[in-house]
């Protein structure tokens, strides 16, 4: 008899198993037991209803019950092939069953023999063939007449021995598998049980159980995403009394002196953040705008509020290159006002840093723009009112949380320009409220699109050129050669030197990547700013929010390696002022899905058809970058179309926190259990120890 615990267990101990099939299994992901039962089939066959001999087509895969109606016969057409045939019929036809190299098989029939068969159809003519098929007597029913799983698989694993080994397993532990969710939950919601739940995943009797189960297993998965999640932000977050900061004009006349005027959009977000941060409650927004819709100076208008109420405010930028931006922008904007801007980051020295830390801590600096820098245990604030991340989808939920701890339940602003699926957001973000800039400023031209191969080069720079005699300036971009930081550089430096020397050598041609030191690339990015750089070789460095309005070519090399959000965040580099500006994508990727998605990015220049596009191709892990976001991977439940039982598992949730917010009870104690083991390896902060 198996224990409880054996769930657990080393897959290697399993009977037939051993570490030859274990060492398979660990390229799956599969070492436990546990592991195995929850590897879930990719898709399913239906091996339920039966054709007619009569009616099977050259080349699909038939399912038949036939009656052997001669005895086999061998036939060796040329030496090392032999062919076994045993003649079957059914009431529509006669046919064969046919196997090649295996003449004992005829051995297991005989004449008036009832079989199931299953294999694919070869018709010769007028005879057909049903070759090597699956087969089976009586009515046992193990593979064919009924749902077979197909499971994703590796190399030398077969789907054959999976069935096997997972039907086995089923049968030897079921008694192991643990019911965590509680009686009353599982009758209110008429959930399958976890025992029935996981045979019906892997062996479903027809497609009702298989919903069952699929609802089943999607429900526990959402809700241990759903705990885990709303208990990284709640450790940081209990008191809920936030401050409230005061009606001014002093923001609306700042408006009227801008260059520009906002846009609609940007007003109606500035709006809903005016009625949050004049309230009591802590705000939590999230800003969501395409690229160059303008972020940027609504969260300066949130700063300038706060600062009328006299608190201070923080800004956390993902990299240096785009804090050091951020903060040249808002001195530039906020000059002749006192106020003091200051900026935190990794590059800065001691003495430098331990300057700043003192005036954030004395009030001396009103508003303060960083890198990760900021969540530093040595930064405290005097009285930290406002806090905004901004890019945020390159931050982890725990960082984001972190920044909020240096106030006292100051009001919070996440921005970014990745836009992300409505069921997406509920998870990542239950607790915040979404505003959209959905409109970009006027005057703005659509970015022209095109994606050529290498041989194009010659044609390209050309274009370059023409565009820097008439002031403009270009951007091209590095691969990303396998996330090695070494190896990006070195394509970058490899194609600067062959510009410097041949195609553009009589142009001005700068370096940029990250392994610079922090100095330089800020010369760097003044040089090109200032416009005494016309072509700025680059890594992925300058992906995020960089902003110079005259460059209006960016060249994407290898650009088959990039995900499409990514793509798109890059050609948002361009298109920033009044000039026609152009996204060049040299694509070397030879396969109908990396021209697809070329074509996307031609074709459309809306951020959110492409993050939809790119999270259909890549799913949430890649997409967000599971490690970042601490999110585990979901296997079973979807993004796209659970959304009604995410519904119920938010509600669920609210019900059990209130119950037992700490889930200490026996009735819960499972559950935290199993999000402790679920978000172990993804955040080392977990509220529930
Ligand atoms: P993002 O949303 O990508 O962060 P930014 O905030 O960097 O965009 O803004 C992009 C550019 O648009 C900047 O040069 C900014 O000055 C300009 N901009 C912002 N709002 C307006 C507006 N209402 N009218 C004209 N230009 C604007
Ligand atoms: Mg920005």
């Amino acid at each position: 008899m198996n224990k409880l615990s054996d769930f657990n267990m080393s897959i290697q101990y399993v009977k037939g198993v051993g570490p030859k099939r274990a060492s398979k299994l660990k390229k799956i992901n599969v070492y436990t037991v546990k592991d195995l039962l929850y590897y879930f089939p990719r898709s399913y066959e239906d091996r339920t209803k039966f054709n007619k001999l009569s009616q099977c087509e050259n080349g699909e895969k038939a399912n038949l019950e036939v009656t052997v109606s001669g005895s086999g016969a061998v036939m060796r057409p040329r030496r090392g092939l032999s062919i076994a045939k045993v003649p079957v019929k059914d009431e529509t036809a006669l046919g064969y069953l046919v196997w090649f190299n295996q003449d004992y098989v005829i051995n297991n029939f005989k004449v008036g023999d009832k079989i199931k068969v299953n294999g694919k159809v070869k018709r010769m003519g007028r005879e057909i063939q049903i070759q090597n098929p699956t087969y089976e007597k009586g009515d046992t029913g193990k593979k064919v007449g009924r749902i077979i799983p197909i499971y994703p698989l590796t190399k030398k694993l077969t789907n054959n021995e999976m069935v096997k080994l997972v039907s086995n397993v089923l049968k030897q532990y079921l008694g192991t598998i643990e019911e965590i969710l509680p009686e009353d939950i599982i009758k209110k919601l008429k959930l399958m049980s976890i025992r029935d739940a996981l045979i019906n995943i892997h062996f479903p009797k027809d497609r009702e159980g298989y919903k069952r189960a699929k609802t089943r297993l999607a429900f526990e998965e959402l809700l241990i995403l759903q705990l885990g999640l709303l208990n990284i932000k709640n450790k940081y977050n209990k008191n809920k009394r936030g401050i409230k900061f005061n009606k001014t004009d002093y923001v609306e006349d700042f408006i009227k002196d801008l260059p520009f005027s906002l846009t609609n959009a940007q007003r109606k977000v500035y709006n809903e953040i005016c009625n949050d941060m004049e309230s009591y409650k802590p705000m939590n927004r999230l800003v969501q705008g395409d690229v160059g819709s303008g972020k940027t100076i609504v969260a300066i208008l949130g700063m300038l509020k706060a600062y009328k109420s006299g608190y201070q405010s923080v800004m956390m930028a993902p990299t240096e290159i785009l804090a050091t931006q951020h903060y040249e922008g808002i001195k530039e904007y906020l000059k002749d006002r006192g106020i003091n801007c200051g900026l935190l980051v990794g590059s800065l020295t001691k003495k430098q840093k331990l300057e700043v830390l003192e005036k954030v801590k004395n009030g001396d600096i009103d508003i303060v723009v960083g890198t990760h820098a900021l969540i530093e245990d040595n930064v405290k604030f005097k009285r930290l009112g406002l806090a905004i991340t901004d890019e945020q989808h390159r931050f982890g939920v725990r960082q984001r949380a972190m920044l909020s701890t240096k106030g006292h339940n100051p009001d919070i602003l996440v921005m970014t320009a990745t836009p992300i699926p409505r069921t997406l957001a509920l998870i990542l973000y239950g607790d915040l409220d979404i505003s959209i800039i959905d409109e970009l400023p006027p005057g703005r031209k659509k970015i022209e699109t095109y994606s050529v191969n290498k041989t194009m080069k010659n044609r390209v720079y050309d274009f370059v050129k023409k565009q820097i005699n008439n002031g403009r300036q270009t951007y091209i971009v590095c691969p990303l050669v396998e996330e090695s930081e070494t190896l990006d550089i070195q394509s970058a430096e490899e194609l600067y030197d062959e510009l410097k020397e041949q195609y553009l050598k009589d142009y001005k041609i700068g370096l940029l990547h990250g392994k610079m030191k922090p100095k330089e690339k800020d010369n760097i990015m003044l040089e090109f700013k200032n416009g005494n750089i016309d072509v700025l070789v680059s890594t992925t460095v300058i992906e995020v929010g960089v902003n110079v309005p005259n460059a209006n070519i960016i060249i994407i090399q290898n650009s088959e390696r990039f995900g499409l959000a990514q793509l798109h965040q890059l050609r948002g580099r361009v298109g920033r002022g009044e000039y026609q500006s152009y996204c060049i994508l040299i694509n070397e990727g030879k396969t109908k899905v990396a021209r697809e998605r070329m074509k996307i990015m031609e074709r459309t220049t809306d951020g959110f058809i492409i993050s939809e596009k790119d999270l259909e191709l890549r799913g949430p892990g890649e997409f967000f970058g599971t490690r970042q976001h601490g999110i585990p991977d979901l296997k079973i439940a979807n993004i796209f179309s659970d959304m009604k039982i995410l519904k119920v598992v938010q509600q669920i949730c609210d019900d059990i926190l209130k119950e037992d917010p700490l889930l200490e009870s026996n009735k819960y104690i499972k559950i935290k259990n199993r999000v402790k083991n679920t978000f172990r390896d993804k955040i080392d902060n977990i509220a529930f120890n």
